[in-house]
């Protein structure tokens, strides 16, 4: 049906290229490009083996716009599916828009120097999307991307109106390091470290990073976690998009070791992000870090266990109060055998090629930009049941939560 662009050859880039060669009557053609073309090259040849199928792939410095720009004149795809650094955000839609191309990513963009997770520079790009008639989807992972679905879904279906929203993202899974991250250990450490906001009585409310936490039990027998509040970019479109929301919080699991040695390593200041001056060279502490922990897409043979994310809703439906479970439950295994990856990356990158799936359909095809919670979730969960991210939904779970 038609040719996309897939920027960034990570752990998620991985999992992005094998689930669009799945899909031959959707995705025709596919082209991967990366900073390093090698990582390309590897995943090309992993598809071929899987499906036969021929992936072209090509070097890309996705910083630089006339690099950009010049890639996709050359390849001329519908759309591009960033799943580079969120750093790229911004220079990837600038050559969207110099090229007409539509444009996917999965996480918001971040200066360098700060930590912000804001949507505001992306937003500011709405009219110029919006006049050139061209469409960029914001946040097409799990979280942000399915989560926002699950909480369009239920209000959609179960609530006339939602007050409350509790996303619950729970990693069962164990690669038996004492430390690594399971996505961009820079991403990921710069996430974990911000202050907690959580949204209260109509403002974002601060807490120090990683101060309230407490047990969740998740269904299907995947355990009990100790989860901890933590701020999410969902949480501003979702109640910017859903004004009647109260209250609504982020929650991540985290293991003992990860904590201690995130305690450790932020006060002696290797996960900050300022440059030092070490022997006359600038380096960037948790740059630095990255390269010493284990690169995220070689955790897949070794992580066993699931993860279980979803979100917890509560409102009002005919007058009575309601709340409504919408989860999903992957096994990091399963995912290894599929797509040679651990669930983490396999969670992203599936909603990525979905969110995809819907803009070459047509079913999602509107020029502007927008989060996925603001676009019909009916379709978008049909597919998720389809390609390896089945769901389900408990009424009344009966949570304790905080
Ligand atoms: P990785 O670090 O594994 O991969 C990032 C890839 O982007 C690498 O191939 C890297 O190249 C490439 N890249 C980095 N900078 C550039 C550049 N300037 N030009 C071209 N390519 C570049 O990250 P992940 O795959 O784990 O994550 C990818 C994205 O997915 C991130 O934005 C992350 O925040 C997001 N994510 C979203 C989640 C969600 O649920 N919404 C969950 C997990 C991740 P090189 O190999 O040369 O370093």
């Amino acid at each position: 049906m038609s040719k996309v662009l897939i920027i960034g050859a990570g752990g998620v880039g991985q999992v992005v290229t094998h689930k669009c060669a799945q899909v031959p009557e959707v995705f025709s053609e596919i082209v991967l490009a990366s900073r390093t073309e090698s990582k390309c090259k590897a995943i090309a040849e992993q598809v071929k083996a899987n499906y036969g199928r021929d992936i072209e792939t090509a070097q890309v410095d996705a910083d630089c716009v006339p690099e950009l720009v010049a890639l996709i004149n050359q390849v001329k795809p519908f759309m591009v599916i960033n799943v580079a650094l969120p750093y790229q955000d911004l220079t990837i839609m600038d050559a969207c828009l110099e090229t007409g191309t539509h444009y996917l990513d999965t996480a918001n963009y971040e200066p360098l120097d700060t930590a912000k997770f804001e949507y505001k520079w992306q937003w500011a790009y709405q009219e110029k999307f919006e006049k050139a008639g061209l469409m960029a989807l914001l946040g097409s992972g799990f979280d942000p991307g399915s989560t926002n679905v699950f909480t369009a879904y239920a209000a959609k279906h179960y609530f006339d109106e939602i007050h409350t929203l509790d996303i619950i993202d729970v990693n069962g899974g164990d690669h038996g390091y004492p430390f690594a991250t399971n996505f961009n250990p820079e991403i990921n450490i710069r996430e974990v470290t911000a202050e907690c906001r959580h949204w209260e009585s109509g403002e974002f409310v601060e807490t120090p990073a990683m101060s309230l936490k407490q047990e969740f039990t998740c269904p299907d027998g995947v355990g009990t976690y100790n989860i901890y509040r933590m701020y999410h970019e969902e949480l501003e479109s979702l109640t910017k998009h859903y004004p009647t929301l109260n209250k609504a919080q982020f929650w991540m699991s985290f293991g003992d070791s990860y904590l201690k040695h995130l305690e450790v390593l932020g006060n002696v200041g290797m996960t900050g992000i300022e440059p030092v001056n070490f022997n006359g060279t600038e380096i960037v502490p948790i740059q630095f870090l990255k390269q010493l922990l284990p690169d995220p897409s070689t955790l897949g043979p070794r992580t066993k266990g699931k993860t279980c994310i979803g979100c917890v809703v509560k409102g009002v439906k005919d007058g009575k109060e309601r709340t409504v479970y919408v989860y999903n439950i992957k096994d990091h295994q399963d995912c290894y055998g599929e797509v040679q990856s651990q669930a983490i990356s396999y969670t992203t990158g599936v909603p990525a090629m979905i969110g995809a799936k819907m803009m070459l359909e047509g079913k999602w095809m509107k020029a502007g930009v927008w989060n996925m919670e603001q676009l019909d979730p009916d379709p978008f969960m049909a597919d998720l049941n389809q390609y390896g991210l089945p769901w389900q939904v408990i009424e009344e779970p009966g949570f304790d939560l905080v």
